[in-house]
């Protein structure tokens, strides 16, 4: 327990000091945007302007990693802005894949959802879409070309299991331990920012929710891995105001 306050408070402070520090770079950063546009434009010269081309093609991967301070910054906040409602995993995941598929970096990679569109949890839609939406990336990143990426839900008596498998590269044991840490990544910089699995967590335990994480699943070839959400089951009949603690550990046993 002290560990996940520890863990909470640290993603509120790095929460804040994310979204102080991108605001105060974002100003001079658009600057420097501007600047670099008006370079290509104005210049003659051909090596001038591949170079302004550079300095906007860096700006750009500034941009990005700010976007993803700012939104983490967002999402990471305290339960005061959780919304608690019957949610479809299903269509979370549906939401999740259709923005996915929007994304360049793709490599041909499929994602299949297997998920009940039956079964329903109760939580906040969007923060469970955006926890797919960081799972299925992850699966993607570590995926070869044209792999396929599944979502499948589990039925228990008081809560659903979401898994996700990939048939990547897999986990290496050493650095399970530090995967929820924020600013832990393995990408190549400019990649990762680390923040993905940080906002997973932070998201789960706001719903009193579980992870685990398989890896790897095919024991012969020794690749991929399955991250195990398991999250209140929404029941029809019982009062949806507060939320109960997932008991999926005890339902698996
Ligand atoms: P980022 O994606 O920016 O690196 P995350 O917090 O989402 O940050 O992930 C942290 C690290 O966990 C990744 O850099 C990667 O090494 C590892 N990881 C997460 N998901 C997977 C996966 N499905 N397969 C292999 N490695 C993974």
């Amino acid at each position: 327990l002290e560990a996940k306050l520890i863990h909470s408070e640290r993603l509120a402070s790095i929460g804040r000091l994310a979204a102080g520090v991108a605001h105060e770079i974002g100003n001079p950063l658009t600057g420097v945007d501007c600047l670099a546009q008006e370079l290509r434009t104005l210049s003659d010269d051909q090596d001038t302007r591949e170079v302004a081309e550079q300095i906007l093609d860096q700006t750009k991967r500034i941009s990005r990693i700010l976007h993803s301070l700012i939104n983490f910054a967002h999402s990471g906040q305290t339960s005061e802005s959780l919304t608690i409602e019957p949610v479809s995993l299903y269509q979370c995941s549906n939401e999740a894949t259709s923005l996915l598929s929007l994304r360049k970096d793709n490599r041909g990679i499929r994602f299949v959802n297997n998920c009940n569109p039956d079964l329903l949890v109760t939580g906040d839609p969007q923060k469970l879409t955006q926890v797919i939406i960081n799972l299925l990336s992850n699966a993607r990143d570590a995926s070869p070309e044209n792999a396929i990426v599944t979502i499948n839900t589990i039925a228990w008596e008081h809560s659903i299991t979401l898994e996700i498998t990939d048939n990547g590269s897999g986990i290496p044991e050493h650095i399970r331990d530090r995967l929820f840490e924020p600013f832990f990544t393995t990408k190549e910089a400019g990649k990762g920012t680390g923040l993905g699995l940080a906002l997973v967590y932070s998201i789960i335990e706001e719903h009193f929710g579980t992870i685990t994480i398989q890896s790897p699943v095919d024991e012969q070839t020794h690749r991929g891995t399955r991250f195990s959400i398991s999250l209140p089951r929404h029941m029809a009949d019982l009062n949806q105001t507060t939320l109960k603690p997932a008991s999926a550990h005890r339902d698996m046993e």
